[in-house]
């Protein structure tokens, strides 16, 4: 029996027009003979009842005295809420189906409670299930240590618990349904004619997903591309077959790839742009620089070292930690806070001239001032303020012709 994933998230599971929806991409599979594993995220977004910020609000005035194995417990009910109340809508209409948590289904993962690390999927269970013909709902985002206490998988957690189980399971595929149809060009909340990508390979959504796009998470896309299980990411909204995500090996995949030098636009906002001089401070500034934010984990990016000094960002909620490190090794640091880092993403963009020149136009004509780029092979970054994001994020897209 051929075996599909089907991962819902919150604003799939949020209204019951919602979930009537769920049921029917059930239904729908379900009529092709696939054995289904539906591994299902806490309702709604923030704000919403159980959604798992909700959920922590419950802890949030008390103090940070509860210890994470605690607070592990209480953010994996949103979870089990969904599953639940799913397992008894399939039941009600006569489609047999099993509610599992995440340690139920066999997630075994070490004791970081938080951002807790998969170990193995025990599968003897979810199998016996789907021999019995049961549709296995899941919860996504938790596991369980080997001493049974309840783990979460941090954030993007139910995109990862997906992915594992489709490894695990030898899935044919892994649909991600979600409230958008597909990975699109860049965020359509930002960008309005933003457009569904057909097929992509994992390496640059897996990119693309660490610039910011968030409509998965990359370590579920890495899981995904070490077991070679293709992914699909579609919207639950629709019937539209949203984006596939695969090794592009065969030759009609590589076809729709191949005259594509840019793929889209993401985006990464609240970063500070600190600068260090090297004639104050001490000698060796890069070095002195670096290790006092490895000392203190102030996490570093866009790093550039000069012989006259260094530049580099940390995130908006790190940049007075590391202005006062600065100052104490006698360095006068010059932050620039409120800055976002736009990504062009492309694997074909690799030796293609021309890219640069094109991004600097399409900034220059809107009259939105870079205050940093970098680039690799398959992306360039560039730093704005804030306040320009947006506009560069459509300017770029438009440039690149990403609507068509
Ligand atoms: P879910 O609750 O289904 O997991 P998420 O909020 O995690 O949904 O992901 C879907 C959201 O990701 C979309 O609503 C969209 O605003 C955002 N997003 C950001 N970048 C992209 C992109 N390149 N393509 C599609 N969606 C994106
Ligand atoms: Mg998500």
């Amino acid at each position: 029996m051929p075996i599909l994933v089907q991962k819902f998230g919150g604003t799939s599971l949020s209204t019951p027009e919602a979930r009537e929806l769920v049921i029917k991409h059930i239904e729908r599979e379900r009529s092709q003979q696939y054995g289904l594993v539906v591994v299902v995220s806490a309702m709604g977004r923030k704000g919403e009842p159980y959604a798992t910020d909700t959920l922590l609000g419950f802890i949030r005035d008390n103090g940070d005295s509860l210890p994470s194995r605690e607070r592990d417990l209480l953010l994996g009910c949103g979870e089990i809420i969904s599953a639940a109340t799913l397992c008894s809508l399939l039941q009600s209409r006569s489609i047999p189906a099993v509610a599992l948590t995440g340690g139920g289904a066999g997630m075994i993962t070490d004791n970081q409670f938080g951002r807790a690390r998969i170990l193995e999927i025990r599968t003897e269970k979810i199998e016996r299930h789907l021999n019995e013909g049961k549709v296995v709902v899941v919860t996504g985002f938790q596991g369980v240590t080997e001493d049974g206490d309840l783990t979460t998988l941090g954030r993007g957690g139910s995109d990862t618990s997906a992915t594992a189980l489709g490894a695990a399971l030898h899935a044919e595929r892994v649909d991600i349904y979600t409230d958008v149809n597909g990975i699109l060009t860049a965020d359509p909340r930002i960008v309005e004619d933003a457009r569904p990508l057909t097929v992509v390979g994992y390496a640059e959504i897996c990119n693309m997903a660490r610039l910011g796009a968030k409509v998965i998470h990359p370590r579920a896309v890495e899981i995904a591309q070490q077991a070679r299980v293709p992914l699909r990411v579609r919207s639950t909204f629709s019937e539209d077959e949203g984006t596939l995500v695969t090794d592009i090996t065969d030759a009609r995949q590589a076809a729709l790839v191949k005259d594509r030098h840019v793929t889209g636009v993401a985006h990464v906002s609240g970063v500070t742009q600190i600068t260090v001089h090297a004639q104050e401070g001490p000698a060796d500034v890069q070095l002195h620089v670096f290790q006092a934010m490895a000392k203190h984990q102030i996490s570093v990016d866009f790093i550039n070292v000069t012989p006259s000094g260094a530049v580099y960002t940390v995130f908006d909620e790190d940049a007075e930690r590391a202005i006062t490190i600065l100052r104490a090794i006698g360095f006068a640091p010059v932050a620039v806070r409120g800055c976002a880092k736009v990504s062009v993403i492309g694997g074909g963009m690799n030796g293609v001239p021309g890219i640069m020149a094109r991004i600097v136009e399409a900034l220059t004509e809107q009259g939105i001032p870079i205050l940093q780029s970098a680039d690799s092979n398959t992306t360039i970054w560039v730093l704005v303020r804030e306040s320009d994001m947006a506009g560069a994020l459509r300017a770029l897209h438009a440039k690149f012709a990403l609507h068509e």
